[in-house]
């Protein structure tokens, strides 16, 4: 009996202990440099990208003309521009996000930074692929432009450095393949499994099933909470950032897929 209340009393503090910890982690006053990271710098690896076209089972998101699969996150039309089969980005007129939601996909892109170098470190060429509009894969210009290495291109931007730095040279295009597998939740908001991102940037390969650690977060440390499908979104982080022959295929249904 001793024994028992003993253990018990010994859980019961350490728990208490344990709770206060985590919850002076979460109230800690985090600025933003906690989360940015310089080292080890990726190795760079120069490669020519293949363009793909969308396979027959593709969902074509963005064929070069029109925005009728997005809408922008502010109320009122999207600002950004359409010209010779791509999109540009209107600093400042806000983010755009696809209408149809999705879960697991597989998600095909190209990007290009201005060929005019404007800025430096983050204020170079940057705006972000969002899957499910909260876990962003980085675009910027990392080509010769330093910044911390978990904010590069091809970042999981503050959780995971790309393997190598394939980066092409400002205003040349640029492909993201992207497989995310999205996180599942329980009826009461726990993470059954936690969502997952490969990458191959410009064919190469920068990311193999990184598992995420909640949506993304500039400052702080990321933390899950439960939701359900979401679009698929582009930043607008004032940079005329480009994309073109935007195209999905979703996993969810995929008879290949292994859990
Ligand atoms: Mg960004």
């Amino acid at each position: 009996m001793k024994n028992i209340l003993f253990f018990l009393t010994f859980f019961l503090i350490s728990g208490f202990i344990l709770n206060v910890h985590t919850a002076c982690g979460q109230d800690r006053d985090w600025q933003p440099e906690d989360t940015e990271f310089y080292e080890p710098v990726p190795p760079i690896v120069r490669a020519t990208p293949a363009f793909l076209s969308p396979p027959e089972d593709a969902i074509v998101l963005f064929d070069g003309t029109n925005f009728s699969n997005w809408e922008s996150v502010r109320d009122g039309d999207i600002e950004w521009t359409i010209q010779d089969g791509a999109m540009t980005v209107k600093p400042g007129s806000g983010n755009i996000i696809t209408n149809e939601h999705f879960g697991s996909v597989q998600l095909y892109l190209e990007w290009k930074t201005p060929s005019e170098i404007k800025g430096e470190g983050q204020g170079r060429g940057n705006s972000g692929v969002f899957l499910q509009r909260r876990y962003e894969v980085q675009v910027l210009d990392s080509y010769e432009n330093e910044t911390y290495v978990n904010g590069m291109a091809g970042s999981i931007y503050k959780q995971f450095v790309p393997y190598v730095n394939a980066a092409m040279p400002p205003g040349e295009w640029q492909t993201y393949n992207i497989i995310f597998e999205a996180p599942e939740f329980s009826d009461d908001g726990n993470v059954l499994k936690p969502g997952a991102i490969t990458v191959f940037w410009n064919g190469v390969l920068i990311h193999h099933r990184a598992e995420l650690e909640g949506p993304t977060r500039y400052i702080g440390q990321p933390e899950y909470s439960a939701h359900s499908e979401d679009g698929i979104m582009l930043q607008d982080h004032g940079d005329l950032v480009s994309f073109r022959n935007i195209w999905l295929r979703k996993l969810d249904e995929s008879p290949v897929r292994s859990d």
